[in-house]
């Protein structure tokens, strides 16, 4: 059976949109570009959110003393070795806040990756109160040419939540953002946060309706990571009962719930996240992130479930 987004697996597949898009295997490449975070720096808080670790997802070829171009160029020789098939790249800026700086800043950066060899766009992970019209406008300009990505750091849609996880913004700016991103024709991507302090199984649930309200063409999905030395580790080994520490079989259940209630047109990039182990404060799952995602896809096939199987049934 083929689903709407037109093809046999059960839930709106990244790969399956960008192989669609692109016409063939396209590999993201990883750098840190040096930008800082508004929520370190002062501009909006010092403290940072209070899970932050972003040394956890940083490769090892990505460090911010070299240009953005050897990076790339290192990245490319990485994947080149372990995906021989590749041979178009998106660049990925994840580490931090990587709209957090003047627009002539930006530019230069952007332009210095997107003339690199092999680079087809750009992915940018950023806050949704980092990106002013003047921005959007940079980004919309570059789309031209090239496929140019917005990423946000949803993390959740309740503002309780993110007061307590010290994110310093609210969800209204979260939709505003992604409304202003989908209306100049740029793709925006979302983050989300399974687990986090005060949230229970039935808000998080509910989110899905509040998700598939905003203009979002991807969406990726972590279980709550604790990792060591983080404001939130602190917070869970004093009061560990405000959390919900997925185990992997209970979140994969969770997400299938998610998904049937989510819109079928938001593209899934993620649906878990893996912790290297030296970081986490508990231990991890242990299996690597495509065996999870094939036990999940095994898990919706016996329950002959599919995303948006109950889309618009907001009614727990
Ligand atoms: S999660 Fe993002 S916004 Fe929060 S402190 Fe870390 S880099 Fe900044």
């Amino acid at each position: 059976m083929k689903y709407p987004w037109g093809h046999t697996r059960r839930f709106n597949s990244y790969s399956e949109y960008i192989r669609k898009l692109f016409g063939g295997r396209v590999q993201k490449l990883t750098i840190d570009a040096g930008f800082s975070c508004p929520n370190r720096d002062g501009t909006k808080g010092t403290g940072g959110c209070t899970f932050c670790l972003n040394d956890a997802f940083n490769p090892s070829y990505c460090h911010p003393d070299k240009p953005v171009s050897q990076q790339i160029e290192e990245g490319i020789a990485f994947h080149e070795k372990r995906y021989r098939r590749a041979t178009q790249y998106l660049v990925y800026f994840q580490a931090y806040t990587n709209t957090h700086a003047p627009v002539e800043t930006l530019q230069n950066i952007y332009r210095q990756a997107l003339d690199s060899r092999g680079i087809i766009g750009l992915v940018i992970g950023t806050r949704p109160d980092c990106v002013d019209d003047d921005k959007l406008a940079l980004l919309q300009e570059l789309s031209q040419k090239h496929h140019i990505m917005v990423e946000y750091g949803i993390e959740s849609v309740y503002n309780k939540t993110l007061r307590r996880v010290n994110r310093c913004h609210t969800f209204e700016e979260t939709a505003d953002a992604i409304y202003r991103t989908a209306k100049r024709g740029l793709p925006a991507g979302g983050h989300m946060v399974f687990g986090l302090p005060g949230e229970s199984r039935e808000e998080m649930l509910q989110s899905a309706g509040m998700i598939s309200k905003l203009p979002l063409t991807s969406i990726k999905f972590h279980q709550l990571q604790l990792f060591k030395g983080t404001a939130m580790a602190d917070e869970y080994l004093t009061n560990p009962g405000v959390f919900k520490v997925f185990e992997m079989e209970e979140y994969l259940e969770f997400i299938i719930e998610y998904i049937e209630l989510l819109d079928p047109q938001i593209v899934i990039e993620r649906i878990a996240g893996e912790t290297p182990p030296r970081y986490a404060l508990i231990r991890p799952w242990g299996p690597r992130y495509d065996q999870i995602l094939a036990k999940f896809e095994k898990m919706l096939e016996e329950k002959d479930s599919w995303q948006g199987k109950r889309y618009g049934n907001y009614e727990l």
